[in-house]
């Protein structure tokens, strides 16, 4: 297994993030996507250790960073965690002894997870975000509005970022239902004072359309896919040297 990073940009293409997302290269099989066997580990319970040694990989990597001091020092990564992770009495306690032993920083940390994980005891669910946020970490909250929404626990929630789904970003142009719905999750955003990441931007077309809609957070194949660790940090270099954000 290996951890590939995607670039997050800011509405100037600047690099500002990136989120983690696992990779399994299944002998016989080829690449086996994470939306295949991430549901087979949740049903099986092996997502317990999957995701710990995803949250390992992806600390050690922040801590060497922060060790170099240039532009991937000051990113933030986020790392999906799934409902059952999230849910684990000592997953706050592990987070932190991996804080501990890997030297990296809660501020380049955010924990994404679905509106599933969620859908669980909210007071339990309520004072694990409040942990995660008191040690630091930012919260994003992935997917948003493909699941059981209940706008009631954005309120009462401790969050600091809603991802629009790809799904809403897909016909953004063609479907107006799909802008309208783009749209109203910006404004929500915005209303209760959190940061919103447009989800599965191809094209130049759809990132204006975002932008016009007040959009300043955008990941996806325009800008880059999801890349080994040794080339996404090439591709930073390169962004910083002002090459990249004028290619996309
Ligand atoms: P997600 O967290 O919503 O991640 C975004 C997915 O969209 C990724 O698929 C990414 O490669 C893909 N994507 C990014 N930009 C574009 C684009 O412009 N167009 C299109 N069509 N797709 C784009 P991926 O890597 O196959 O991951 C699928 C899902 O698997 C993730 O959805 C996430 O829910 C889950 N996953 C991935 N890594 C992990 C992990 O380490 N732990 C857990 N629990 N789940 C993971
Ligand atoms: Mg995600
Ligand atoms: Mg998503």
């Amino acid at each position: 297994m290996a951890v590939h990073y995607q670039v997050l940009v800011d509405e100037k293409g600047s690099p500002v993030g990136a989120e983690a997302l696992l990779r399994w290269h299944c002998p016989g099989r080829g690449m086996v996507s994470p939306a295949e066997f991430i549901p087979l580990a949740e049903e099986t319970g092996l997502i317990e250790s999957i995701g710990y040694w995803v949250l390992e990989e992806v600390l050690s990597r922040i801590a060497g960073w922060k060790k170099r001091g240039d532009a991937l020092a000051k990113l933030q990564v986020s790392v999906n965690v799934s409902a059952r992770q999230f849910h684990l009495p000592s997953f706050c306690s592990t987070v932190m002894a991996l804080l501990r032993k890997t030297g990296a920083s809660p501020r380049n940390l955010k924990v994404e997870i679905t509106e599933s994980a969620l859908a669980y005891d909210l007071e339990l669910v309520e004072e694990t975000l409040r942990t995660l946020r008191s040690m630091g970490i930012r919260i994003s909250l992935d997917d948003f509005g493909t699941g059981y929404s209940s706008l009631g626990y954005l309120k009462r929630l401790s969050l600091d970022e809603l991802k629009i789904d790809q799904g809403f970003v897909r016909d953004i142009l063609d479907d107006p239902n799909d802008a309208a719905i783009a749209e109203t999750i910006l404004a929500l955003a915005s209303a209760l004072k959190l940061s919103a990441v447009a989800e599965g931007v191809e094209t130049k077309g759809q990132l204006e359309r975002l932008v016009r809609m007040g959009c300043t957070r955008f990941q996806g194949y325009y800008f880059s896919r999801p890349l080994p660790a040794l080339e996404f940090e090439g591709l930073i270099e390169k962004s910083r040297m002002g090459q990249q954000r004028r290619a996309w």
